[in-house]
């Protein structure tokens, strides 16, 4: 792991700072918010991808660095324009375990990406964060639907749905490495949130504090719309690959056990790996009996998020707000206070 005193020793030689990040995922959303703070951005873009990154007058980023492909973070170039690297999914995806390596400053923990790589990991944080989780099954104790999750799927896609061991069986390659989960029946709510060691909104954490910014439902087909399949007499099998996210707006008696989630997912964190900072969410699933399942953390903005944060940010902030603006503000008030090191690795 690229040392700690390093970023802090590659921060204090920045006079000033750029927010930079991979064209992708939810890169508009943080150029946009970067720019309405008056903060200079920067892309990571193929040559494929320039043209839509040049697109949107108000998210596009001050400059474009070109590069072949995603997995090579021009690290020098970055640090001559003081970036500050801000993590999404497809610099999880792209980078992998080198973000443990990478030489310049990451917004937040990169010790709670590498976290998350790792299923069980997540899970032990989130049993730890006293989450509510499905089971978790061997083949033969699969007693109803269960969920079989491949390591590494992108966006849910290739999972499937069996119903018994021999189902099991039959279905996976032998020897491949999964993890079955009990099948969930109930609403998927996705929530967000935003931990700030200097915020004033928000729950109180053991080191700062927790603001929820939104809830999102992804859309998942063919799982999403699927009666309309059905109606017409196709016999298509549930998956469950992200293709987009819907804005949800929870019932309000919801609202304490999901801000107590964040503090507790926030406290436990600290414990594991030194603390979340900035945007997270978790994926949920809620039961007829207003059970409250979580069967994902994301240590980092989720694609979710592109979506106006409403209500919750409104009456957060006083205005329509992003996990983007939520994040240059952090940031350039981090670093008027010179305490960037605090949130910073
Ligand atoms: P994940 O890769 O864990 O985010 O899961 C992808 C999608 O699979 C989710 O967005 C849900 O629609 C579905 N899913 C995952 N885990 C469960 C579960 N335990 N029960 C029901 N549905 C699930």
């Amino acid at each position: 792991m690229f040392a700690k005193e390093e970023i802090d020793q590659i921060l204090d030689s920045y006079e000033d700072f750029s927010i930079a990040t991979i064209c992708s995922h939810s890169a508009l959303q943080i150029f946009h918010g970067a720019k309405q703070y008056g903060i200079k951005t920067v892309g990571i873009c193929t040559e494929e991808s320039r043209e839509l990154y040049e697109t949107f007058p108000y998210a596009k980023p001050d400059e474009l660095l070109i590069v072949d492909d995603y997995s090579r973070i021009p690290v020098d170039e970055l640090r001559k324009r003081n970036s500050i690297l801000i993590p999404h999914g497809s610099l999880v995806e792209y980078a992998g375990d080198r973000i443990k390596d990478l030489a310049l400053p990451i917004f937040g923990n990169r010790g709670s990406l590498l976290f998350e790589r790792d299923r069980n990991n997540m899970f032990d944080w989130m049993k730890k964060a006293g989450l509510r989780i499905p089971r978790i099954l061997q083949p033969e104790q699969i007693d109803g639907p269960a969920i079989v999750k491949f390591p590494g799927a992108k966006g849910g896609k290739g999972y499937l749905v069996v119903n018994s061991p021999d189902e099991y069986y039959q279905k996976v390659a032998e020897g491949a490495k999964t993890m079955i989960q009990e099948f969930i029946v109930g609403v998927r709510a996705y929530a967000h949130y935003f931990h700030s060691f200097d915020g004033d909104a928000g729950y109180s954490t053991n080191y700062g504090r927790v603001e929820m910014l939104g809830v999102d439902q992804r859309m998942e087909t063919n799982a999403d719309e699927i009666a309309r399949q059905l109606s017409v007499g196709a016999n298509i099998p549930i998956s469950f690959t992200v293709m987009g996210n819907q804005a949800l707006v929870l019932r309000e008696s919801l609202l304490p056990k999901y801000m107590e989630m964040g503090r507790g997912i926030c406290n436990s964190s600290k414990e594991l790996f030194g603390g979340i900072h900035g945007p997270f969410c978790v994926e949920t699933i809620i039961t007829d009996d207003l059970d409250i399942y979580s069967f994902e953390i994301s240590a980092r903005i989720v694609a979710g998020t592109n979506l106006l944060e409403t209500p919750y940010s409104l009456y957060t902030h006083g205005t329509d707000y992003t996990t983007g603006m939520r994040i240059a503000k952090e940031l350039k008030d981090a670093f008027r206070n010179r305490s960037l090191n605090e949130i910073i690795y």
